[in-house]
């Protein structure tokens, strides 16, 4: 499945572009400004996926008014943990915590 073009972070609207970056190493970038998240077209599909819960992650914090709360570096020790904590949840229980969302609709 490919990511979605767009996507609600905390009710704010953002895009998702698939983009080649001047820096090879780079994977992603959120620019919270310009309601953009930006993941690198040369990942493998997993990667991708990876990088944009990551991205998610900083958006997150970039709407909730963390991200000009608290250092780079805090903010990129957090958003790698809730990154790897929210991977792991999806692959535990992810159906099942559809299934209770969307139950009664
Ligand atoms: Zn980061």
């Amino acid at each position: 499945m490919g990511l979605p073009s767009r996507i609600q972070v905390l009710g704010v609207p953002f895009n998702v572009e698939l983009v080649d970056f001047e820096d090879e190493g780079q994977c992603g970038e959120t620019m919270g400004l310009h309601r953009k998240i930006k993941v690198s077209k040369s990942l493998d599909s997993k990667r991708q996926w990876t990088t944009f819960v990551h991205e998610y992650c900083h958006a997150v914090f970039y709407v909730m008014g963390a991200a000009s709360e608290i250092s780079d570096q805090l903010e990129e020790c957090m958003v790698q943990s809730m990154e790897h904590g929210i991977e792991q949840l999806l692959v535990q229980v992810g159906p099942e915590l559809m299934n209770s969302y969307t139950e009664g609709e």
